[in-house]
């Protein structure tokens, strides 16, 4: 088994924090990737994780996933994220987040905190509470509120520039798009595709986000998770976790676009990148069409303006584009030709601020 720090040398990571309090049952591993664009900004997700070794490779992995976001954004923000170990409903408390919240304040702005899978703006605002260190926050306390609306525009407008791509035209109309998982993303997403005119199936594991989502659009077609891959679509949104993106689901694809909201879709980017496009298969990479939630907690630190960050998020459609074209001329996958863009501009900055 490797060891914490194979990991972090693997991928490059520079801190990795393990906060332990029994008062309030908290157990979380802040994972801080590159700050070399700035302060480390990401989201803290609390999910029940089988072992403690696979909520530290997640909370590495999303790290990671962060640096290149924030960098292939434009954004002066590195990456991080955080995770808790829990079952929701059982252990969200006040005092789990305040004492997360210090936590949080102990790495002295190295790490600011958000929302993720399963937590709010009403828990940023407790954390609030007890460090600076945290965006999100809900509106009536100054911050920016939930991101997901933002996410899910963004999803929206990568997702027409693959739609451009695929057929010539970015309308989305007329197209059968599968959105899986109607959480907070999925649902705004779900919202956008309807008003475009799209045909839109849905499917969930949580009965509860179904019922919302049809109560919401009526014309929205309820599919059960094990029948998705028979359905004739024309593009997948993956809403909910990663790694849906796997030499078993590929083998099923027949829809010439992948386009969504979850963090690290491929199971394995080099193999499954490859194998997308040896199908030809247009896959906008996560980090770069999901990046309109943390362009917007991004704002909150520079005095929110909610133009600026509309204008921001729009620019996922060119940068689509502009990744698909440098995967053809380049011959690479497009999540490779993603990472090359976010790596460049991490080297250039901190070739700038290594000078004087
Ligand atoms: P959420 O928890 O509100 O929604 C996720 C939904 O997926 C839930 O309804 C859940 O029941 C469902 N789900 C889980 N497993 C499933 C499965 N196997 N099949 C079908 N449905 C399943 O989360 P969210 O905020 O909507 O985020 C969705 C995804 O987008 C996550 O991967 C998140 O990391 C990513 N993301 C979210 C944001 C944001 O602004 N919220 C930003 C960037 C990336």
């Amino acid at each position: 088994m490797q060891s914490v720090f194979d990991h972090m040398q693997q991928m490059g990571h520079e801190q990795v924090a393990f906060c332990h309090d029994p008062h309030s049952g908290l157990n979380a591993i802040i994972a801080i990737h590159n700050t070399t664009l700035g302060p480390a900004l990401g989201g803290t997700r609390l999910w029940n994780y089988n072992t403690h070794e696979e909520a530290i490779i997640d909370a590495l992995r999303l790290s990671r996933g962060m640096t290149y976001k924030a960098a292939i954004s434009g954004l002066n923000l590195g990456g991080g994220k955080a995770v808790i170990i829990g079952n929701a409903p059982e252990i969200k408390s006040e005092a789990l987040w305040r004492r997360y919240g210090k936590f949080v304040n102990s790495l002295n702005g190295k790490y600011i905190t958000a929302e993720d899978v399963n937590t709010s703006a009403r828990d940023m605002e407790y954390i609030s509470l007890e460090t600076e260190f945290v965006t999100g926050v809900p509106e009536y306390m100054g911050g920016s509120g939930d991101p997901s609306p933002f996410t899910a525009y963004g999803v929206f407008v990568g997702m027409k520039a693959a739609a451009k791509k695929a057929w010539g035209s970015d309308s989305l109309s007329g197209k059968r798009i599968l959105v899986q998982g109607v959480g907070h993303v999925g649902q705004y997403l779900t919202g956008h595709l309807i008003e475009e005119g799209a045909k839109v199936f849905i499917t969930d594991i949580n009965n509860e986000k179904i019922k919302q989502t049809v109560e919401k659009f009526h014309s929205v077609e309820v599919v059960s998770g094990d029948k998705i891959w028979d359905l004739d679509i024309d593009i997948y949104a993956p809403c909910a976790l990663g790694a849906t993106v796997n030499s078993e689901t590929i083998s099923k694809m027949r829809f010439p676009v992948i386009a969504g909201a979850a963090n690290n879709q491929l199971a394995e980017e080099n193999v499954h990148g490859p194998m997308l496009i040896e199908k030809g298969i247009h896959y906008v990479p996560d980090f770069l069409i999901n990046a309109g939630g943390l362009i917007n907690v991004g704002a909150e630190l520079d005095g929110y303006n909610r133009e600026r960050v509309m204008g921001n998020v729009n620019k996922i459609y060119d940068r689509t584009l502009e990744i698909f074209d440098l995967s053809e001329k380049e011959k690479i996958h497009t999540q490779a030709a993603a990472m090359k863009i976010a790596e460049k501009r991490l080297q250039d900055i901190a070739n700038v601020k290594a000078r004087l």
